[in-house]
């Protein structure tokens, strides 16, 4: 099913993202984070691709398939580009094809420093076209709420991401960011850029300090202060902030359902218990 046509009917679309398991660790763990998580009903679960760096043995297909096949879930796989030629590009679309994946999250991956970009594809925009023109699947895409980190400014990357949107590409998901004022001064200037396509919120429920340090240092996300105010008060308490940030990513979601915003998606760092303490509390306001 097509993942643009979740978002026709008035129900706040909930998706989740999950990521495969890093090279040496046991694929069994994956299988118990589904289990719990399709057991929550979300509208659709994500699969990242190669976001660790192990792209040769990525295992995105297999579980995206397991996802559809096995809890009947719709199912979208990342796909990268930036350093993918189209030989292998093309392997890997005859792969989730034969797997009945249907719905890709076109990217072009970060920029590793140590690898030589590939020429084919420069922009996620050039992978949603070949993926399109091939035919046998629908394209989202990815946005940037506080504009993504190499862009000039916020209005070329706008015009970027409505050139993305003009190739074909159905449906976007942020990244993720705290302040929810700055997601609704995206979604005007999307709107203002006529890019009408459902737009979903990506909300990352802060589980340890460590971990939000890394995200916003890779992502660039800011911190607003009512958010490192939680942050300084639990750092040193692991169980409270873990709860502080249950909370904090509820009242998110809250304000953004009530204001309006088409989707949810969760990005779970494969944790099930997060995930169900977060759905159970915003399930009867979608
Ligand atoms: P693009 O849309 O190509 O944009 C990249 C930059 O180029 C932007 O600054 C944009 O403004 C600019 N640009 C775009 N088109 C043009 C143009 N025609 N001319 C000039 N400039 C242009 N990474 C992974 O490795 N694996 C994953 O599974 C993964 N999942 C993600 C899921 C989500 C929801 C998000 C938000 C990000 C994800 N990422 C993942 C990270 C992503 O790969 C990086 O953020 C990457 O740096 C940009 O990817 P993009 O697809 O947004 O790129």
């Amino acid at each position: 099913m097509q993942i643009s046509k979740l978002f026709d009917g008035d129900k706040t679309v909930l998706s989740y993202e999950i990521f495969p398991p890093k090279r040496n660790d046991s694929i069994d763990k994956i299988y118990d984070t589904i289990e719990k998580l399709s057991d929550l009903n979300p509208d659709f679960i994500s699969v990242t691709y190669g976001a660790c760096g192990n792209i040769a043995d990525s295992k995105t297909a297999d579980i995206a398939q397991l996802i559809k096949d096995k809890y009947n879930i719709e199912s979208v796989a990342h796909l990268t580009c930036i350093n993918t030629g189209k030989e292998e590009l093309d392997y890997i679309l005859n792969d989730l094809e034969s797997k009945g994946i249907e719905n890709i999250l076109a990217l072009r991956g970060d920029i590793n420093p140590d690898i030589k970009p590939k020429k084919e594809f420069k922009y996620a925009s050039e992978l949603a076209t070949y993926i399109i023109k091939r035919g046998g699947f629908y394209v989202s895409g990815a946005c940037y709420p506080e504009v993504h980190v190499e862009a000039e400014d916020s209005i070329a990357d706008i015009k970027n991401l409505k050139k993305k949107v003009d190739c074909g590409v159905s449906h976007l998901i942020s990244q993720l960011f705290f302040d929810n004022e700055v997601f609704y001064a995206f979604k005007d200037r999307a709107r203002a850029a006529d890019i009408n396509v459902p737009i979903e919120a990506g909300i990352m429920p802060v589980t340890n300090k460590k971990q939000i340090e890394r995200m916003v240092t890779l992502c660039g996300a800011s911190l607003p202060a009512k958010f490192v105010k939680v942050l300084q008060k639990y750092e040193d308490k692991p169980e409270a902030l873990v709860d502080a940030g249950i909370a904090y990513a509820v009242n998110q979601i809250v304000d953004l359902v009530a204001n309006g915003v088409d989707g949810i998606h969760l990005y779970t760092m494969n944790n099930p218990y997060v995930a169900r303490k977060i759905t159970e509390s915003v399930k009867n306001i979608l």
